[in-house]
């Protein structure tokens, strides 16, 4: 098979990625993004499959006569954020800007499901796969209730991000516990609101809100053993009372981060026992609504060693770095690790502004690392000859 000309494949990807950034569309509604990937896949003469969890899309490239198959995952959405940036590609649609990438990461397994259409060098079946709504921590459990193990069956799965910090030309990521679990909880607290000037009279709800505030600071400093990891962040603060007028309510919000489900149960029933206790000593009501937004991302040791055999194909050796240690943020290709291995892995995006940022814009100098990076692990996993 034709070899592709890497520097015709960078252009090309720099092309679709400006073209993405410029017209960036929030979770579930990856509607344009979607039918770019399709056509570009299609073009490939790959199989797809659109619509699978609303908007995401499923291509598959099969080689040979292997019945192995693997999957590589890509993320389409972008954030409602308004972007500062003042270069030719930024985004058309007021408010919303790829600020985590995205459309970076779009580009370059298309890259990847252009290379290995054209060159092989495989022998099995791919799965590409580009999920709406990462960044609310829905769209792959969409895809996975839309029958993605059963319609496009895969043994192992691949993904990466872009992390800015890391130099462009270097790949980082460990085994075991990568990026942590995000729980949510709200507590609202109730009373009885009335005149400042009488507190005596009424369960005004704002001194039990700063107690519990601070009593919630005790889960992890002495609740949770030292050895495990947990974050708990009350974030909102927000009463129904006025300058004069005490509050009779008193919603408490926040975020909270773990490595093991036996430490996010452990937080809630803490925050349960604290909150109820605490209202109970200021008089007031206690209602608690706790969720379970992302699962912690667990790389498999075994496949985490292929990664980084992959990434010295296409980089340098000294490129390809241990983690020293796992993020407390989260990631929603996690969910796909409940049902099947796999490892994912953060690309140098050299010196972008942090993601999530308005002045952020994905560097397109590290696109073709990704690309090939996805088709090393291709080749490795699904060996010509094996
Ligand atoms: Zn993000
Ligand atoms: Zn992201």
């Amino acid at each position: 098979m034709a070899e592709l000309d890497q520097q015709a494949l960078h252009s090309e990807m720099t092309a679709w990625r400006r073209d993405l950034h410029a017209h960036p569309e929030f979770g579930f509604e990856e509607r344009r993004t979607a039918a770019f990937v399709a056509e570009k896949l299609r073009a490939f003469g790959l199989e797809v499959a659109e619509g699978v969890g609303g908007t995401g899309v499923v291509g598959t490239l099969t080689r040979g006569s292997g019945n192995r198959a693997i999957a590589l995952r890509a993320d389409m959405d972008a954030l409602r954020i308004a972007e500062q940036g003042k270069q030719a590609w930024r985004s058309q649609t007021p408010g919303t800007m790829h600020a985590c990438g995205h459309d970076g990461h779009t580009s370059m397994l298309l890259g990847a499901a252009k290379l290995l259409a054209n060159e092989g060098g495989f022998d099995g079946t791919v799965r590409f796969i580009f999920q709406p709504a990462e960044e609310w921590g829905r769209g792959a459990l969409a895809m996975l209730d839309d029958g993605l193990l059963e319609r496009f069956p895969f043994e192992e799965i691949f993904g990466l991000h872009n992390m800015p910090g890391l130099p462009i030309g270097h790949f980082e990521t460990r085994s075991g516990p990568v990026m942590s679990a995000e729980d949510n909880f709200e507590i609202v607290l109730k009373g009885l609101g009335g005149h400042a000037a009488r507190p005596h009279a009424g369960q005004e709800t704002l001194v039990a809100a700063c107690a519990l505030v601070v009593n919630l600071q005790t889960i992890v400093s002495r609740r949770l053993s030292p050895a495990d990891v947990g974050v708990v962040s009350v974030t909102e603060l927000i009463t129904d009372g006025t300058r004069n007028a005490l509050p009779g309510l008193a919603r408490i919000l926040g975020d909270c981060r773990n490595f093991r489900s036996e430490v996010s149960a452990a937080i809630e029933k803490e925050m349960r026992r604290i909150a109820e206790g605490t209202a109970q000593a200021y008089n007031v009501a206690a209602e608690i609504t706790y969720t379970r937004e992302f699962v912690p991302l667990i790389n498999d040791a075994a496949l985490v060693d292929e990664a980084f055999a992959a990434a010295r194909m296409v980089l340098a050796n000294n490129g390809v770095h241990v983690a020293a240690e796992p993020m407390t943020a989260s990631e929603d290709f996690a969910r796909f690790l409940d049902h099947v291995p796999g490892c994912f892995v953060f690309m140098g995006n050299g010196d972008t502004a942090p993601l999530h940022n308005p002045a952020y814009d994905f560097d397109d100098e590290g696109l073709l690392h990704g690309a090939r990076f996805h088709a090393a692990v291709v080749r490795r996993r699904l060996a010509l000859g094996s």
